[in-house]
């Protein structure tokens, strides 16, 4: 086996082989740009050493054969003492991954050759600075010693010289720098700075190889699902030097606008400068523009590569540059980041261009990108000051009073204020505040923490972890950078999506784009932006491409008719439960209550046209799609006073002496019906079973409703879906009473209804014994919800406030299962049941109405398996939409 690939022998392609630097760096390489030439290491090379604790046999050979290339073609060797070559040892894995080992420049550097290297370049100071550099980098990410220790002497050699830039420091003060800090060297590492140069950069391999395995790389790669074997490669490449003078400099550079997806000139450049000086904002830099003026050659050179590179790569890179002495060097280019609105902008910018076609630009957008642009923003055009800024970790923009504890939120928000709950961090006791507020702003924590996850469960607004706010409960204020006070009661504006506090009332303006969405903006039109042209665009190649239908989960006209607007192609779940509150209480009440056959009967009889006129609505609402119809699903004390309200209720009317018959009567049966979460009791197709006419009753109302849009020349499209069916017995029999009704109903009107009835699949045991229930039924709805609780053996909301947050920190999930679903577990009975089902009947429509059916990485699982449809609630179905569409290219 190949351990060593030269610059010239690899591609971008080779990215498992040689990591996304190194495969990049080879693709430069061939593409004739400058690129210092070098070497790379491969992640098989890496992935022997942690097996074994040791380097492949092979190895040091083909390192030293691909060392003495790189000499003999840069006509000195590493280290030498008169005329040194100086590489750097830069890490660089498939996926880049925080966590794990940084870059160390200079290395073949020694008290010898930092005297060859100052007459080399003519430049005593440069040489001392470049050695200071090595000796600090090395002795941070390959000794291990603590970075602030050189930080500290770098400052307070800078202090003693009154100066306050690094590039002040001259020579002398460099040498005496370079003492220091091999000094701290030999007291933190307890050894002394290693001199002999292949000795340096073998150190450095190894380093980068077991920063694989730090714990920090371990925990992101479970969190991300990246797998543990990938290892990752090395990169050793002759150094070039920024700091060399004014004539020389370090930048970096976008090939377009990240944030808009506009063609120009846009990075940062910073003369006399290494490596890393740019980012760290140690000195000023200027704007790309600039170099124009500073050095024409190297700028007209960069921009050709970067059209080059454009050209190339078909999308928007990121570099990283140097220039030494006028010449210009390129280290480093990626497929870069951007933002989602840019990701559209951009996509149909490279159509338009004729550089992708539409399948590949489904591919450089997603659904979580399209749902934050769908968000409430802070309208840009605002006054605003920003006193801090988080994780974004929910997106959102949330505006309120500040509350520092769960109770005040609780009451104030009772009160009808609108409140941000402000905490170092929050803990399980904290629920009903977080439920209260607008949006949750935590000092500490990142995006597992307990805010962050609860808060996305709740889909409200959070920013987490906004270190430089100092939270102070016990006085219930908090202080911002400045040393500003924010008390209790004081207005804050907190952006979920990009982690950003304000002060005071940050005004909030819909999204552009679900203005869009719902006709309130055409695009094409003069005031619709280029963002909504472009999800336009991209909406329309999605729908062409996908094959999975989108519905909504929508339980009354209004959402329905939001649902049409947005794209649903039917209703997959309407819930009939609310159906049963508000005036109707009272006869559900009465329902429930009933002793006899004729009391039950007549609170059904009362019912029955308030559940139709219910169904005419939502039938002609989604006239000519389908509208599947829930029979009635949750236990019956959903529908009776709260338990602990009527108990004092009684006990008043006890210690008065006032008559209290009803309401004890109405206490002992809550007591009996009442269900702890997660409420598998007296529930579903069990209440249907139990409570003789219930379902009929409904049944009744829906065939009635079909039956009146038919004569109003209508084409109500019914589905009646049974829930929690476990067995195909208990399903026959609601079918058949369901058949006699529809066929009664049939008869009175004289039309046909073509109803279908189905049933969800939501226990373990339906979805085993699937090829049996599909002989009762004409669809299956997998209940992703209930499935997931019932298959984990866990209640959704006793988890995710209570030991979610460790299972995510721990890694073993990467998210929750009730956001993306289990493919291994729940994911696997889905399979299983589709097939089954299929099998018995193979005309079987198969659905999923689970929250699953709107997040991407489930649709993109659904699509796989051969369901039919997805039914999500209204706002995410442009989301379901997309992501079908990308997971049929
Ligand atoms: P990261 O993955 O953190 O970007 P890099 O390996 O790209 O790490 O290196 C860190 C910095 O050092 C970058 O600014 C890069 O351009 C610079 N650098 C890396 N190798 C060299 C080199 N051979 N000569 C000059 N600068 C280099
Ligand atoms: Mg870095
Ligand atoms: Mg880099």
């Amino acid at each position: 086996m190949k351990f060593v690939y030269d610059f010239t022998e690899g591609n971008k392609d080779l990215k498992d082989l040689l990591g996304g630097k190194g495969a990049n760096l080879a693709e430069m390489t061939n593409l004739g740009l400058p690129v210092p030439p070098g070497f790379t290491i491969t992640t098989e090379a890496c992935k022997v050493y942690l097996d074994s604790g040791e380097e492949p046999a092979a190895l040091r050979d083909e390192v030293s054969a691909h060392l003495d290339a790189l000499e003999a073609r840069m006509g000195k060797k590493l280290g030498q003492a008169d005329n040194p070559l100086l590489v750097s040892v830069r890490s660089g894995a498939k996926f880049s991954m925080p966590g794990m080992m940084d870059t160390v420049l200079n290395i073949g550097l020694s008290d010898k050759s930092v005297q060859g290297l100052a007459k080399q370049a003519g430049d005593e100071r440069f040489a001392w600075d470049s050695y200071r550099r090595l000796i600090q980098m090395f002795g941070k990410t390959v000794l291990g010693v603590d970075g602030e220790l050189f930080e500290d002497a770098l400052e307070a050699a800078k202090a003693a010289k009154k100066v306050t830039v690094d590039t002040e420091l001259e020579a002398a003060d460099l040498k005496k720098l370079v003492t220091k800090f091999k000094k701290i060297v030999k007291t933190e590492a307890g050894r002394d700075f290693p001199q002999d140069p292949r000795e340096q950069m073998d150190l450095a391999i190894h380093a980068v190889f077991d920063s694989w395995n730090t714990d920090r790389a371990k925990l992101y790669r479970r969190q991300e699902r990246i797998p543990h074997d990938l290892g990752t490669a090395v990169n050793v490449c002759s150094m070039v030097f920024g700091n060399l003078g004014p004539d020389s400099g370090t930048g970096v550079a976008f090939t377009r606008d990240p944030a808009s997806g506009h063609q120009g000139v846009y990075g940062d450049y910073l003369q006399n400068a290494q490596g890393e000086d740019v980012v760290a904002g140690i000195r000023n830099t200027v704007p790309l523009a600039e170099l124009e003026r500073i050095d024409k050659k190297s700028y007209d050179q960069l921009m050709q590569i970067m059209e080059t590179l454009e050209n190339h790569y078909k999308d928007l890179c990121d570099i990283e540059f140097t220039i030494e002495r006028g010449q210009l060097w390129m280290l480093q280019t990626r497929v870069g980041k951007r933002t989602a609105g840019a990701a559209f902008r951009i996509a149909t910018q490279l159509v338009d261009q004729g550089l992708i076609d539409e399948a590949e630009a489904l591919t450089r957008v997603n659904g979580a990108q399209l749902a934050q642009l769908m968000f409430p923003r802070f309208d840009e055009s605002a006054k605003v000051e920003q006193v801090g800024r988080g994780i974004a970790a929910s997106p959102g923009a949330a505006v309120g009073k500040a509350v520092f504890d769960s109770y005040t939120a609780v009451k104030w928000s009772r009160s009808g204020e609108k409140v941000i709950l402000i905490r170092r961090e929050t803990n399980p006791d904290d629920l009903d505040g977080m439920i209260a507020a607008e949006g949750i702003l935590t000092s500490r924590g990142g995006k597992t923490s307990h805010a962050a996850v609860v808060a996305r469960g709740m889909g409200k607004t959070c920013v987490c972890g906004a270190e430089e706010l100092e939270v102070d409960t016990k006085r219930r204020r908090m202080t911002v950078p400045g040393g500003h006070v924010v008390e209790e009661g004081d207005v804050v504006s907190i952006d979920g999506s990009t982690g950003k506090v304000y002060l005071g009332e940050v005004p909030v303006v819909p999204s552009p784009v679900v203005e869009y969405f719902e006709g309130r903006m055409h695009a094409g039109a003069e005031d619709a932006d280029e963002l909504v042209e472009a999800v336009h665009r991209i909406m329309a190649f999605a729908d062409r491409k996908r094959r999975l239908r989108v519905r909504a989960n929508a339980d009354n006209a209004e959402d329905a008719l939001r649902a049409r607007r947005f794209g649903a192609q039917g209703i997959g779940l309407c819930r009939t439960e609310h159906m049963f509150l508000g005036d109707r209480r009272e006869l559900v009440e009465r329902l429930i209550l009933a002793d006899t056959d004729a009391e039950r009967e007549e609170s059904l009889k009362q019912l029955l046209p308030l559940q139709k006129q219910d169904f005419v609505q939502l039938f002609e609402s989604m006239d000519g799609l389908p509208v599947t119809v829930r029979l009635l699903d949750p236990p019956l004390h959903e529908f009776l006073p709260d338990i602990t309200e009527l108990s004092v209720r009684v006990a008043l009317a006890e210690s008065r002496q006032e008559p209290h018959e009803n309401e004890l009567r109405l206490l002992q049966a809550v007591h009996r019906l009442h269900e702890q979460n997660p409420m598998l009791g007296l529930r579903g197709v069990r209440l249907g079973l139990v409570i003789p006419g219930l379902f009929t009753m409904q049944v009744r109302a829906i065939a009635e409703a079909a039956a009146e849009r038919k004569a109003a020349k209508g084409d109500p499209r019914a589905e009646i879906m049974i829930p929690l069916v476990g067995t195909v017995q208990e399903l026959e029999i609601v079918r058949e009473e369901a058949d006699q009704v529809i066929a009664e109903v049939e008869a009175a009107s004289g039309t046909q209804l073509k109803l279908s009835i189905g049933t969800m699949i939501e226990l373990p045991r339906a979805a085993l014994t699937a090829g049996q229930i599909a002989e009762a039924a004409q669809f299956f709805s997998f209940g992703t919800n209930d499935l997931t609780q019932t298959v984990w053996g866990f209640s959704r909301d006793d988890v995710e406030a209570s030991f979610f947050t460790a299972y995510l920190e721990k890694g073993i999930f990467g998210v929750s299962p009730f956001e993306t679903i289990d493919k291994d577990g729940v994911g696997s009975l889905v399979k299983l049941a589709a097939k089954a089902g299929r099998e018995t009947r193979p005309d079987l429509k198969l659905g999923v109405c689970g929250e699953h059916g709107g997040d991407p990485e489930s649709v993109h699982f659904f699509h796989e398996v051969g369901l039919d449809y997805v039914s999500c609630s209204p706002f995410r179905i442009p989301v379901a939409r997309l992501e079908a569409g990308r997971a049929a290219v």
